[in-house]
């Protein structure tokens, strides 16, 4: 019966593999936005693996997915570990899918153990494939996971719209995701997540395995600058109204105001809406995303502040009126210390010396502890810290390392929890 352990079912890298090729182009990575039908046919893949392995499979009505594995019974305390399958534009293989699946290799091999009598549950088990965390296609990023926590009304989730004013929910029931099925389980006892660095902290210290102890905060703004459509020819110059213009001198005062008097903050402007875009036409609307992230949440509002000066600059420097579209503040994240210190200590039980490292990207564990749920979150190196493109890339031995520590956590966990300890 040992055999069990090793049957295709949760053989990591055959898994990985075929979640690779969905959404997948010849030297232009993998393009999986959330509730696309590439997003569809990666959550169908997902759902009839899980299920062919013993699972019961649920969704709520934001699509998250649930592949429960009941063996402690009915009534009995829950522990989630999972991830993301939506991925960024071109974006890369292992980021969110390596967290998701080697999550499910580990329930299965878990759960083989349980049926095998080796292993005695205390806890439930579900692998979870949480909605857009990525925030490419919809915005605000941990979109199902904030939901999940209940820092996001579902209502609200499901009415965001797209770049092209598809909602969510209107998209979501395209790929057949119309309502939840099934008996969601509830808020788990604890969360533990896997995930792609996207840095190179881990490589640069010669770890492979990172314990997170907290995020960096980040504040979000959408910018719109509103100006007048008008003739690129032959309206004079002193009566046009150029909303790009105010944009772009938005964009560069922005990095000037940011670099001058808080250069540690990372920052970027990276998304640009214009409207109408046309070459004849003086910009009438253009609205820019920008982002601000560090520690310390004071100095996050003092450079918001002091952004918010210069957009306004930008403003009235072109005749244009400042539309603030949203400007949210992410808070960062302590991480549960208790579940760390398990995670530390299970790691070096597997022969590694982890790393305990702050992450500068949000993740739905961040999004789950910042709701109460305890969570944790372990990474494990990226080559040259790229990330959100074709190249990311993640060693097997080091990919290797993190399903061990995964699997060998959620063992601990599933039997006797961690309040019991
Ligand atoms: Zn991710």
């Amino acid at each position: 019966m040992d055999n069990a352990v090793t049957m295709p079912g949760s053989d990591l890298t055959t898994i990985f593999n075929q979640l690779s090729l969905i959404g997948a182009r010849p030297g232009e990575g993998v393009t999986r936005l959330a509730a696309s039908a590439e997003d569809g046919a990666a959550r169908a893949v997902f759902a009839a693996w899980m299920a062919q392995g013993g699972a019961r499979i649920v969704q709520d009505a934001v699509g998250n997915q649930f592949a429960c594995f009941d063996s402690a019974g009915e009534g009995s305390p829950w522990i989630f570990a999972g991830s993301h399958l939506d991925t960024q534009p071109r974006g890369g293989r292992f980021d969110g899918t390596l967290g998701v699946l080697a999550a499910g290799c580990a329930a299965l091999d878990l759960d083989s153990e349980i049926k095998n009598g080796r292993a005695r549950p205390t806890h439930n088990l579900a692998v979870v494939n949480w909605t857009n965390e990525e925030g490419a296609r919809y915005q605000p990023s941990l979109t199902g996971s904030s939901v999940f926590s209940g820092a996001l009304p579902f209502g609200d989730a499901l009415a965001l719209r797209d770049g092209t004013g598809i909602s969510l929910g209107d998209a979501l029931a395209a790929i057949g995701v119309d309502g939840g099925t099934g008996r969601i389980p509830p808020r788990p006892e604890a969360y533990v997540e896997l995930h792609v660095e996207q840095g190179r902290t881990l490589a640069e210290a010669g770890r492979r395995i990172g314990v997170i102890e907290g995020t960096w905060a980040a504040r979000k703004m959408m910018v719109t600058w509103i100006g007048r459509a008008a003739h690129t020819g032959p309206t004079p110059m002193a009566d046009r109204r150029d909303a790009l213009l105010a944009a772009a001198q938005g964009i560069a005062a922005f990095e000037a105001v940011i670099a001058a008097n808080h250069p540690h903050l990372h920052r970027s402007a990276a998304r640009l809406v214009v409207e109408p875009n046309s070459p004849n036409v003086v910009v009438e609307r253009a609205t820019v995303w920008f982002e601000l992230r560090g520690l310390d949440v004071a100095e996050l509002d003092r450079a918001g502040e002091a952004a918010l000066v210069a957009f306004r600059a930008a403003a009235s420097g072109t005749g244009t009126r400042l539309e603030i579209a949203a400007d949210a503040l992410r808070p960062p994240a302590n991480m549960d210390s208790q579940l760390m210190a398990i995670v530390d200590e299970t790691a070096r039980s597997c022969g590694f010396e982890p790393l305990a490292m702050r992450s500068v990207a949000g993740h739905d564990a961040v999004a789950l502890q910042n709701s109460g749920i305890p969570s944790a979150l372990i990474f494990i190196p990226s080559v040259d810290g790229i990330a959100h493109h074709p190249d990311e890339f993640t060693h097997p031995e080091d990919v290797q390392a993190g399903h061990t520590v995964l699997a060998a956590v959620l063992r601990r966990l599933v039997q006797g929890g961690f309040h019991a300890g």
